[in-house]
């Protein structure tokens, strides 16, 4: 990716609680960006309309400006957005997705010293997560019950493909689950890439695979194919040194393979591991899933470090550059407009963006500056803390600026 020093951000401030995070975590972005490089480098931030605020001023969720300026521009930063009720698109978010085919959803989820969790031992906790973003249930192939489609669906299935085991009740709804070796390569792909360049030493596919053969054991099969792409020593082939030459062997090999720097490679069924990044968090580090699965996961962690106050988010075709990294809770309008949102979520995706960009330092800034705040008790009220979002953002750029 080849960066300008002034380079031209698209940023969505985004809806509900977007209006109270986005202007606090801007100021906060600028003064590191001001601290590491002065004015040699500067971002240009250009607003763009989506969400309940593009409604009000041109009657659109989504203007065609926006995913123009996001096409040319390549990278853009959001807010949470609304999901419209009753229009002809589910989600503004799933749209913009899909239209840029950010296939890979990336969540990392790190522990920071001073935060509340409910599991034992948070500080093991870390991980990233690439979630499969295009494809799956989330497709958006669905029948409702007792309409002329889903019936004709169980029609084609019963007489043209022959399947004589369908033991559900004719009024069922009905979803299709497209899950193809392209899309699960591609982010097996990112998954790996993202380990080879963090240093990561394990990567893990988690599926249901055991249940839905073609689909989730489909995504297993060929993320192990990607695998062999790469320097790896895979469970699939300890599995078999043990069974040619016993335990202990495939024991020692696994040993040696990891010592030369090669990365482990195994995969877990979805509920079990759902079970182990409770028992056993530090047994992982990269995460590939597909998209149901990543949905959950994600979740799941992202409660175990502190709550999606302050899990950051990031859509990405590495392909094309397309970013469009986000707060990844939704738009809170319980707390909406009150000045007390958590803006960690969307800063810690503005330091993924600024990772992206190459700009390294600033993103360690950043980092280092919520890292001291949450350890000297900062913290805003979805953290037990009593800051208001402006006054935790205040913390954040006086110590940035005495840093
Ligand atoms: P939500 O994430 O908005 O809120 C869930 C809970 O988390 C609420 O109690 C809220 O107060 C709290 N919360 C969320 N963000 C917080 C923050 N920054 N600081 C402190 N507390 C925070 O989920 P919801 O209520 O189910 O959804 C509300 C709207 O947001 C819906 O229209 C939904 O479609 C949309 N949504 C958008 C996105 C997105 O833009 N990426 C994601 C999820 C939901």
């Amino acid at each position: 990716l080849v960066v300008p020093d002034y380079p031209a951000i698209g940023y969505i401030r985004g809806d509900g609680v977007g209006e109270d995070i986005f202007p606090q975590a801007q100021k906060v972005f600028d003064a590191a960006v001001l601290k590491i490089y002065g004015q040699k480098k500067k971002i240009e931030w250009q607003k763009l309309l989506a969400g309940g605020e593009a409604f009000e001023t041109c009657g659109e969720y989504l203007p065609k400006e926006t995913l123009a300026h996001i096409n040319e521009n390549l990278i853009a930063i959001k807010g949470p957005l609304m999901t419209p009720v009753g229009e002809s698109f589910r989600s503004i978010n799933v749209t913009l997705r899909q239209k840029m085919d950010l296939y890979a959803c990336v969540r990392p989820v790190e522990y920071f010293k001073g935060i509340k969790s409910p599991v034992k031992a948070p500080e093991k906790v870390d991980m990233t997560i690439f979630r499969e973003n295009t494809e799956d249930i989330y497709a958006g192939i669905e029948f409702a019950s007792e309409t002329n489609e889903s019936h004709n669906l169980l029609k084609f299935l019963e007489k043209e493909l022959n399947v004589h085991s369908i033991r559900f009740p004719k009024t069922s709804a009905l979803g299709i689950k497209p899950v193809s070796p392209e899309g699960s390569k591609r982010l097996v792909n990112a998954a790996f890439e993202y380990a080879l360049k963090m240093n990561k030493k394990r990567v893990t596919f988690v599926h249901k695979g055991n249940i839905m053969k073609f689909t989730e054991g489909g995504f297993r099969n060929w993320a192990y194919e990607v695998a062999r792409e790469y320097p790896t020593f895979t469970k699939l082939e300890y599995d078999e040194i043990k069974n040619e030459r016993g335990s202990l062997q495939a024991e020692n090999e696994k040993k040696a393979a990891l010592k030369s720097g090669k990365i482990y490679v195994d995969d877990v069924i979805a509920d079990n591991f759902l079970q182990q990044i409770i028992l056993n968090p530090e047994n992982f580090e990269v995460i590939a899933t597909l998209n149901l699965n990543g949905d959950y996961i994600s979740d799941a962690l992202a409660a175990q470090v502190g709550g999606i106050g302050i899990a950051p988010g990031a859509n990405i075709n590495y392909k094309s550059g397309h970013a469009i990294f986000e707060a990844t809770h939704g738009t809170a309008p319980d707390i909406a407009g009150k000045n007390i949102a958590n803006p960690s979520s969307l800063i810690l995706s503005g330091v993924m963006m600024f990772e992206y960009l190459g700009w390294q330092e600033v993103a360690e800034l950043i980092k280092i500056a919520l890292s001291f705040s949450f350890r000297n008790g900062n913290l805003t009220a979805d953290l037990g803390g009593k800051l208001s979002t402006s006054k935790f953002s205040d913390v954040l750029i006086d110590f940035i600026k005495t840093y």
